[in-house]
């Protein structure tokens, strides 16, 4: 039951100054930080992580995406917790802003609708990547971090509460 999946704060969220208070919110629900870094993306490395958008959103989503991507550095974390896929998407919300819950840190930080953005010519930008399912989290973790990069402790709950 125990998971690791993968989080990016994506340019947006870096830009805005919103990387404290979004960590903040996994934190505060008790997911553990066990890896974390900045990385500036390339293309190449773009089409690796979102390797199936082309087939399930379309080419055009994956262009814009892959430019909105690489225009600033994004904050690669991977969290570990009870069923954490699950739960981080929850607190993530629906990929649409407009339609993503008050609460979520989608609905909370960002607003605007797929049609405004395709308007727009640009991907939406909605703050986060979050793993979609364990088996896509596996892939992303070993994706984004090495062996190194991923830390196991125990956290003052896990030694002094339980
Ligand atoms: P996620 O798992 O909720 O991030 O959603 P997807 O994996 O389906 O899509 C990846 C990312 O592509 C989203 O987070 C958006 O940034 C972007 N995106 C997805 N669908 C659209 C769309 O219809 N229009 C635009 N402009 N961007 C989209
Ligand atoms: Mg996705």
């Amino acid at each position: 039951m125990i998971e690791r999946t993968l989080v990016l704060l994506k340019p947006d969220a870096v830009k805005r100054g919103l990387m404290g208070r979004v960590i903040s919110r996994f934190e505060d629900a008790g997911l553990k930080v066990v890896g974390s870094k900045m990385v500036l993306i390339n293309e190449e490395f773009g089409k690796k992580h979102y390797y199936d958008i082309a087939a399930r959103r379309g080419e055009k989503v994956l262009q814009v995406l892959l430019k909105f991507m690489t225009t600033g550095p994004v904050m690669a974390l991977c969290l570990e917790g009870v069923n954490a896929v699950e739960n981080v998407r929850k607190l993530v919300g629906g990929t649409e802003p407009k339609s993503a819950l008050p609460g979520t840190i989608r609905g909370d930080f960002s607003h605007i609708s797929f049609a405004y953005a395709d308007a727009q010519g640009k991907a939406i930008e909605n703050l986060i990547h979050a793993s979609g399912n364990p088996e896509e989290a596996k892939q992303e973790i070993a994706l984004w971090f090495t062996a190194e990069e991923l830390h196991s402790y125990k956290t003052a709950h896990e030694t002094h509460v339980f």
